[in-house]
């Protein structure tokens, strides 16, 4: 049993991938081709946002995103520490100093009210991050920066496919940011990643800063990187966009039979707010004695995974921050599991998984 299952996706597929790919190996354009470009419309039109730009990776995408919103040494910028590292690195590298708060213990996202009160003068950024394929409260966190005139990047990389109050999750935020790394719900077969707006001069900036920051051809107005969407991973993608509602509903499904599952044996499932809708990026529970279930599990050939052990007020490399107490993120990170989660997933492998976790739970250790 695999842990995300992309190869029974490829099969479902295969025709359409290779025909795709063949097509950009035959016409030659390997950068900026044009399924690049239709890539990015077919994406803004299906994430209800005006602009996409195709990017070399998720991690990318956040960085041109806080450049392209001007964040430099000295500025604070608001995040959950209960997340995966890409955003706080990005935002140390540019000199800026993350503040991290707090989750809310069920959803495991952001808390507004706790964003709320960790603005100061220096705020300059929001980062909302959708852990797991669920929305954190937007309406509520658009409220709190308006008043403050501060632009949210949305860290949209798990919950791609998701509904926030009936809406894509594409214009959530300022800038939303998202990586098409093959595990996340819209995955390529390499590395990619894109930003999306509605701002039109938001969007220019980011094309710049993507491309060395030039204005035009070797004049270069701004400090930029070099991040690019390439052709083959974009052909990819529009295959993989034709199925991808029907895997998101089939998300769904898989998901269901996970909650009936894990109620029948007391363990609670995944806490989805009545006006989301996840994509489960990953399913995600809480036990006690994680570590010791997860070596049994392993152990009767169940993979599973732990997002994310520690918090990143507590790495290593973030030490140098002011020291936060952050109990909900802390406690959290002790006790979550994320179990093998993908569309393609069977009810006998889910009958097959859920008793297993039963055996070992309720097994002494
Ligand atoms: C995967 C992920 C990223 C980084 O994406 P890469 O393409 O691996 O750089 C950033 N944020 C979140 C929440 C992610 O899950």
């Amino acid at each position: 049993m695999n842990f995300i299952d992309l190869k029974l996706q490829y099969q479902r597929l295969s025709d359409s991938i290779q025909n795709c790919m063949t097509a950009v190996l035959e016409h030659g354009h390997y950068i900026f081709g044009p399924e690049v470009q239709a890539f990015e419309k077919h994406f803004a039109q299906n994430m209800q946002v005006k602009h996409t730009i195709g990017v070399a990776n998720g991690t990318d995408a956040l960085l041109i995103a806080m450049m392209a919103l001007g964040l430099k040494a000295g500025d604070e910028i608001i995040m959950p520490s209960f997340n995966y590292i890409a955003a706080a690195e990005m935002a140390v590298l540019l000199g800026a100093q993350p503040v991290f708060v707090d989750i809310e213990p069920k959803t495991y996202l952001i808390d507004p009210e706790l964003v709320s009160a960790a603005i100061t003068e220096r705020t300059k950024i929001i980062v909302t991050v959708d852990l797991f394929g669920q929305c954190a409260d937007y309406d509520r966190l658009q409220e709190i920066a308006m008043r403050r005139n501060i632009p949210i990047i949305a860290d949209i990389a798990q919950s791609v496919g998701a509904t926030y109050r009936q809406r894509q999750v594409g214009a959530l935020g300022t800038i939303a940011c998202t990586s098409f790394y093959p595990s996340k719900p819209l995955g390529c077969y390499g590395d990619g990643g894109a930003c999306l707006t509605s701002d039109d001069r938001l969007v220019e900036r980011m094309r710049q800063i993507a491309n060395h920051g030039q204005t035009e051809r070797y004049c270069h107005q701004y400090i930029g990187i070099n991040s690019r969407l390439d052709t083959i991973q974009a052909a990819i993608l529009l295959a993989k966009l034709d199925i991808f509602e029907q895997e998101c509903a089939k998300r769904s499904i898989v998901a269901e039979h996970y909650n009936c599952l894990l109620d029948s044996i007391g363990i609670e499932p995944p806490y989805i707010k009545t006006y989301n809708r996840s994509v489960y990026a990953q399913y995600t529970i809480q036990i006690d004695q994680r570590d010791r279930v997860r070596e049994a599990l392993k152990a009767r050939g169940i993979p599973t995974a732990v997002h994310y052990p520690t918090a990143i007020h507590q790495q290593p490399a973030y030490r140098h921050l002011p020291k936060r107490v952050l109990p909900i993120s802390e406690q959290t990170a002790k006790k979550v599991l994320s179990l093998p989660f993908h569309p393609y997933l069977t009810e006998k492998q889910q009958k097959l998984i859920v008793d297993s976790l039963q055996n070992v739970m309720y097994s002494s250790g």
